[in-house]
């Protein structure tokens, strides 16, 4: 079987746009509106030859209730059910206290994790993405999935933690 990648993280950082930027397509569905990426969808991608799976998730917001904190549940089974995990950022937001509460999800779950600088679309915004080493997941990738700025060595540093 493959291996898997699961990407992570808030609504609206990101995550369904660095998916399509990974996988060459335009499939997971990007919105301005957050939250809209419901369910775990799972896509084939390559890097450097090598194949994996990867799984495009709804983010998390903290102390919600109903629907959203089942979108929650669906990016915590992701977790469990990966090799390693994407953890997407807004850079140009900083981590705040949500970002922070996924991260000690991620500590429990004792899964390989790249953390992803999204939003990073030039040279000023590479201030910002240093600022995510307080986090403590090591080097923050400065990335924009937009744009498709630093997705090659997020990609190289994905393989490695697979
Ligand atoms: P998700 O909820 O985490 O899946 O986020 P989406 O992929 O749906 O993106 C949310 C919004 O952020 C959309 O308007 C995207 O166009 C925008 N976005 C995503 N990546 C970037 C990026 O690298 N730079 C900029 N400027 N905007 C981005
Ligand atoms: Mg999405």
């Amino acid at each position: 079987p493959l291996p898997v990648l699961a990407v992570v993280g808030r609504p609206n950082v990101g995550k369904s746009t660095l998916v399509n930027r990974i996988i060459g397509r335009r499939e997971a569905v990007v919105e301005d509106r957050p939250g809209v990426t419901r369910d775990r969808v799972t896509y084939e991608a390559h890097w450097n030859g090598r194949r994996f799976k990867i799984v495009d998730t709804g983010g998390w917001e903290q102390d919600v209730l109903g629907i959203d904190a089942s979108v929650a549940a669906q990016a915590e089974f992701a977790i469990e059910a990966a090799d390693a995990v994407v953890f997407v950022v807004d850079a140009t937001v900083g981590a705040t206290d949500t970002d922070e509460a996924v991260v000690k999800l991620l500590r429990r779950a004792g899964k390989p994790v790249v953390l992803c600088a999204n939003k990073v679309d030039g040279p000023s915004g590479e201030a910002d993405a240093a600022t995510l080493w307080s986090l403590g997941l090591g080097e923050p990738y400065a990335v924009s999935s937009l744009h498709g700025r630093g997705t090659g060595d997020l990609l190289d540093a994905i393989l490695e933690a697979l």
